[in-house]
């Protein structure tokens, strides 16, 4: 049976405990234990799928098609381990599937009442698919205190009980602030929410404090003391210079071995730290730095494309450079302005997106960087724009636009409503808009002797997908004859997966999301090529 550990937030939310769930998971794994992450969220939506990305940040899609918290980018990046559907539960999932049953008369006529049907689906969740795992690590969303946390934490209180104290450890992860006007830590905040969390019943077995600085001696014993855990079970995270120092630092502090101790087994192999020196050293020492412009529409929120900045910053790593990203709001770039305000730039990047909003701004970056043989990296929306700015410029369509943005005579890109999957013919619909597109893992053929199957250096690639519209096929030929290439297709060579072009540097599109499997220790090829593609062009 896998042993479970839970990671509950206490004090204030965004502490890292997503960070913090990433690093014990590699920690573990590289002491050689399988090991498996999952996210309970406390929200009512059925998923983030429909969430506005200035709200919650990115959607992170997952290789079975799943729309989950971005966090679990967070889980594969550090982990190396692919994230499932059933490794992100709602209370809108489980509130949802209750009310099914209710409704199927599965109840058998029972008040239904979150305890225990509520709790009891929260725990089947938590159970599910995880046999293989020596450890399952649940990170609970929220703070503790939230209402709606409650249920989870009742769940995972229950769920203890059921399988025995031995069997499952609580890490609390807090905020432990210094006070500038009194110089002091304070421990205070910690010590309440602990408090909070024994009231419904759950100890904390290790406490992460989240600090600016080094906790001193008499702090860490006063914390010990009033939560009731062990002094070596008081770990400190000091903030760190870059997230992939969090692994070596939470080592230092002997996370990972307190786990250990705690479940009573040994490590089965020794840690290996080295690729989170080198990229750490890599980071922090490079000073060469390339400018690349992320032109969007959510850029005003940082986490909004979470898994693009990794990706790029991977890119980076792979080329021994520094990315400096610009993010610029699409609305608002005027085509009488994109030669001033892109003259620095070394690459263009233009990401996913929904909806018209901000999309001429986009179109006129693109031409600028064709015409002017900029870098160009398109991702899903960002290669349907490429393909309109084409279809207007260069066949003369002037009208060419997608059909996501209402009806049109010509739309070069369209409404996909069929497409196969493992030989079985999918079906989108237009009612719901939750889980209803292309989404997930698909296998696309790249053409031989292309940019982008040498950049892969394969002609048979897998990648994650998110979207309702597609290229259309139509217009291929006018495309290829005037120099963009669709170099890539979905195995029934219905939908256009990748378009690049021939007389320029490095222009591609592609429908995918390539940035989802991009990791620090194995960055994207897409990325490492762009990126060169992007250092190249700077020296000019
Ligand atoms: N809005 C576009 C579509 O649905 C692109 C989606 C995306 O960029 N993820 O096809």
């Amino acid at each position: 049976m896998a042993r479970y550990i839970f990671v509950t937030g206490g004090v204030v939310s965004s502490l890292g405990k997503g960070l913090s769930s990433a690093s014990l998971a590699y920690l573990l794994q590289s002491r050689g234990y399988k090991v498996r992450i999952r996210k309970l969220d406390p929200y009512l939506n059925v998923d983030p799928g429909t969430m506005s990305p200035f709200q919650h940040g990115e959607v992170f899609v997952t290789d079975d098609g799943a729309e989950t918290d971005l966090d679990l980018g967070h889980y594969e990046r550090f982990s190396g381990i692919s994230a499932k559907k059933s490794d992100n539960i709602t209370t809108g999932k489980i509130y949802n599937d209750v009310l099914k049953r209710e409704r199927q008369g599965k109840y058998l006529g029972k008040t239904v009442q979150v305890i225990p049907h509520i709790t009891n689906r929260i725990k089947e969740f938590i159970k599910n698919d995880a046999n293989k795992e020596d450890f399952v690590i649940c990170e609970i969303g929220g703070t503790v205190g939230d209402i709606e946390s409650l249920p989870f934490l009742e769940a995972i209180r229950q769920y203890s009980n059921e399988v025995g104290k031995k069997n499952t450890l609580f890490i609390h992860l807090t905020l432990v602030p210094y006070m500038k006007a009194s110089d002091e830590i304070k421990t205070k905040p910690t010590q309440h929410s602990v408090k909070e969390l024994r009231s419904i019943g759950i100890q904390p077995d290790i406490i992460i404090c989240r600090s600016e600085r080094t906790i001193p001696l008499d702090q860490r014993k006063k914390i010990s003391l009033f939560c009731n855990v062990s002094i070596e079970d008081v770990i400190e995270t000091v903030d760190v210079k870059t997230i992939y120092e969090a692994p070596i630092s939470f080592n230092k502090e002997k996370l990972d071995e307190r786990v250990l101790k705690f479940f009573n087994i040994k490590s089965r192999k020794k840690v290996n730290l080295l690729p989170w020196k080198k990229i750490t050293q890599l980071v922090l020492n490079t000073k060469k730095k390339v400018n690349i412009a992320i032109i969007g529409k959510y850029v005003e929120l940082k986490d909004a494309y979470k898994s693009l900045d990794e990706a790029l910053t991977h890119g980076g790593i792979a080329n021994n450079l520094k990315v400096n990203l610009i993010r610029i709001e699409s609305e608002f770039l005027k085509p009488s302005e994109i030669k001033t305000r892109l003259r620095d730039v070394s690459g263009i990047l233009i990401p996913g997106g929904f909806g018209k909003r901000g999309t001429e701004g986009k179109i006129a970056a693109i031409n600028y960087a064709r015409t002017n043989k900029i870098p160009f990296f398109g991702i899903c929306f960002g290669m349907q724009m490429a393909v309109i700015e084409f279809a207007r410029n260069k066949l003369s369509i002037k009208n060419a636009t997608s059909s996501e943005f209402g009806p049109s005579k010509a739309s070069v890109v369209g409404l996909m409503s069929e497409w196969t999957k493992d030989g079985k013919l999918m079906k989108g619909t237009d009612k719901d808009l939750g889980g209803t597109m292309r989404l997930g893992s698909y296998e696309a053929r790249l053409k031989k002797d292309t940019k982008i199957s040498n950049i892969y250096k394969s002609q048979r690639i897998n990648e994650r997908h998110r979207h309702r519209y597609e290229v259309n096929i139509n217009y291929r030929e006018d495309f290829e004859k005037k120099g963009m290439i669709f170099s890539g297709f979905s195995p029934d060579h219905k939908l256009p997966e990748t378009v690049e072009l021939n007389d320029h540097p490095w222009f591609i599109g592609v429908q995918f999301h390539p940035e989802f499997k991009s990791r620090p220790l194995a960055p994207h090829p897409l990325f490492s090529s762009f990126i060169k593609a992007a250092k190249i062009n700077s020296k000019k």
